[in-house]
């Protein structure tokens, strides 16, 4: 069992305290990861202070050099893609296609990255008086707080420090508390493709201690954060305290509409794959099909045998096709829901039990479940369940598909299957959520596209694509008077 430790100051260190917090299997509880240091705020203390000197030096590299680290960051992950997918699996239990594409997001980040360095665009723009210059430029924000979660340990990470690192800031980042031994492979990955000393820093350790320290700190500048909206809510508040810039991106209650006129076997493959891949728990899972009447007897029907055909187990094996929950709290949170959604008076179609058979009875697993007969009021439809839970809502026509989508906190994926071109454009343009895949299911983000919700799902930043340099860069505008005299705007011209 390996001993990881904290990267601060270009060394790598135990906790301050010298606790340390265990990382385990969620197929297979007894399997012990590693171990990892239990930190607290004085280690966040010393790592912002590293990060705040690095600063001075970094901010002055040339974007295209910072780019050209960030190259080699994405060969080192070409070349251990299978050494870190199965580390991934081992620690939070998605099958290996899965983590496969989990570090492949990385790498497509880190080339997306790593080519903005030779753009990273300002503006110029004409003066209004004669013989002045005006533009506006991208300049580094400062010490960059992440915070992440255990469903994707790869692709969240590098969706945040590789836009923070080509801007020019330098990083403090908290891993899940679940996910640390993907984390440290990324810094190590970091560490030798050559970011200099002070310019990464990972401090692990619990969200309340290690995280909250990183969001109080006023010496930190930025935080951006993935997690729940419980937790986001409560770091906008603290971070306010200090003005920080905060991007958060929250919960979701993702719905797929299937029409009448839709291609049924397309939309069957994307359901499960929506509702099931990453044992739902993804941020845009689908949690909720909204299924044409018309169809709904033959899809459920189709639905529930190839649900019920699906093979949990260890995400190493080949066979599987579902891992298990992340731990026991989560799979007692989904069991919770079933127990609620049958009160409420839904019936249950597939699953809704722990999985218990030889290979399942080491770990957390939930048998993939379905409701029917639910109806958008229950607690089944509205709440994020975070597990392998889909609700199944009959609808009548695309308006009411749309209003039922939109009945909810969250808007962050959405998807429509329909082969009426009518009624895709009219679903994009009614459809409250950051993103709307048309005849695809709610889940596949491609890593140089804006990701981010609108509601309750974030604060109105994006993720990915062009849009997050916006987020990691900070505009300095310029004037440039080369006419010798005092020239006064609005006055002189
Ligand atoms: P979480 O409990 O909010 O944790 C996320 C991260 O925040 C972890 O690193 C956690 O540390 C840390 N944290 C917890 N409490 C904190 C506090 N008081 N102050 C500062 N940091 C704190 O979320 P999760 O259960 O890991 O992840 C599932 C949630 O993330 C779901 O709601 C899901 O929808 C959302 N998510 C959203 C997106 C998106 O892009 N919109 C993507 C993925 C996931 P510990 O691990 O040590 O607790
Ligand atoms: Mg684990």
């Amino acid at each position: 069992m390996r001993k990881y430790q904290n990267f601060i100051s270009g060394k790598w260190v135990d906790a301050r305290s010298g606790l340390t917090f265990e990382n385990r299997n969620p197929a297979n509880w007894s399997e012990v990861i590693g171990t990892f240091p239990k930190s607290s705020k004085e280690d966040v203390e010393e790592a912002v202070r590293c990060a705040r000197k690095a600063f001075e030096t970094w901010r002055l590299v040339p974007a295209p050099h910072r780019g050209d680290i960030l190259k080699r960051v994405g060969d080192l992950m070409v070349a251990k893609k299978e050494e870190i997918a199965r580390t991934m699996t081992r620690e939070m239990g998605k099958v290996l296609v899965e983590t496969r594409g989990d570090v492949q997001e990385g790498i497509d980040t880190a080339y997306y990255a790593a080519s903005e360095g030779r753009r990273l665009f300002g503006h110029t723009v004409p003066s209004e008086l004669p013989n002045k210059f005006n533009m506006a430029i991208r300049t580094p924000v400062g010490v960059a707080g992440i915070v992440t979660p255990w469903n994707f340990p790869m692709a969240i990470p590098t969706w945040k420090i590789f836009p923070a690192l080509l801007c020019g800031n330098t990083v403090v980042f908290k891993p899940a508390s679940d996910t640390p031994a993907t984390a440290a492979m990324l810094v190590e990955i970091l560490v030798e493709a050559g970011v200099p000393t002070g310019v990464v820093n990972i401090v692990h350790g619990g969200g309340s201690d290690v995280g909250m320290a990183i969001v109080e700190h006023a010496d930190v500048d930025l935080i951006s954060f993935t997690g729940s909206t419980g937790v986001g809510i409560k770091i906008s508040e603290v971070a306010s305290k200090t003005l920080k810039r905060v991007s958060l991106e929250l919960g979701g209650k993702n719905a797929q509409i299937v029409m009448d006129d839709a291609d049924l076997g397309l939309a069957l493959d994307g359901v499960l794959w929506g509702a099931f891949g990453t044992t739902g728990q993804r941020c845009t899972a689908t949690s909720r099909l909204l299924l044409h009447e018309k169809v709904f007897d033959k899809f459920m029907a189709d639905l529930v045998s190839r649900t019920k055909k699906l093979r949990l187990g260890d995400g190493l094996l080949e066979t599987t096709d579902i891992g298990p929950c992340i731990h026991e709290g989560q799979r007692k949170i989904v069991q919770g829901y079933v127990d609620i959604g049958q009160k409420e008076g839904a019936k249950i179609a597939a699953g809704g039990a722990i999985a218990t058979d030889d290979g399942q009875k080491n770990g957390w697993f939930f048998q993939p479940t379905i409701f029917t007969e639910v109806t958008p009021a229950m607690r089944i439809a509205r709440e994020e369940i975070f597990g392998p839970v889909l609700s199944v809502i009959r609808i009548k026509s695309l308006e009411e598909g749309v209003s039922v989508l939109n009945d909810t906190i969250y808007g962050l994926s959405s998807s429509i299957y329909t082969k009426d071109i009518n009624n895709a454009f009219r679903a994009i343009r009614d459809i409250k959520a950051g993103i709307t895949y048309v005849n695809g299911p709610t889940i596949g983000a491609e890593a140089h596209m804006p990701f981010g919700g609108v509601k309750q799902t974030g604060n109105g930043h994006r993720e990915g694509g062009w849009t997050v340099f916006e987020f990691f860069s900070e505009w300095k505008t310029v004037y440039i008077d080369y006419s010798g005299k005092l020239q006064r705007a609005q006055i002189d011209a």
